[in-house]
């Protein structure tokens, strides 16, 4: 492996190709399905974050505005306790 590749990987759809980072630009977590593609095509962030943040704030969005750190990190550790509990239910099953 090449130490200067970069990040993203190759979607092809349809013969058109087009990249998806690895990481959602904005919240940082694993963009690995069709909705964090399409999410990233129109917003450039990853489905959580546009439901999060991009979609309620459409216009604020399409200008430029992007949530601070404080909101961010609250969405990231509202996120991760999401995961972890699913994980924990899994455990108990
Ligand atoms: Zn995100």
């Amino acid at each position: 492996m090449c130490d200067d590749l970069d990040r993203d990987i190759l979607i092809i759809d349809e013969g058109d190709s087009l990249t998806m980072p690895f990481f959602c630009p904005l919240c940082e977590f694993v963009m690995n399905n069709r909705d964090d593609f399409s999410a990233h095509m129109r917003f450039n962030c990853c489905a959580e974050c546009e439901m999060s943040f991009a979609q309620p704030n459409r216009d604020m969005w399409d200008s430029g505005w992007r949530p601070d750190e404080k909101d961010l990190n609250s969405y990231k550790e509202r996120i991760m306790n999401k995961s972890l509990n699913l994980f924990l239910y899994e455990e108990d099953n």
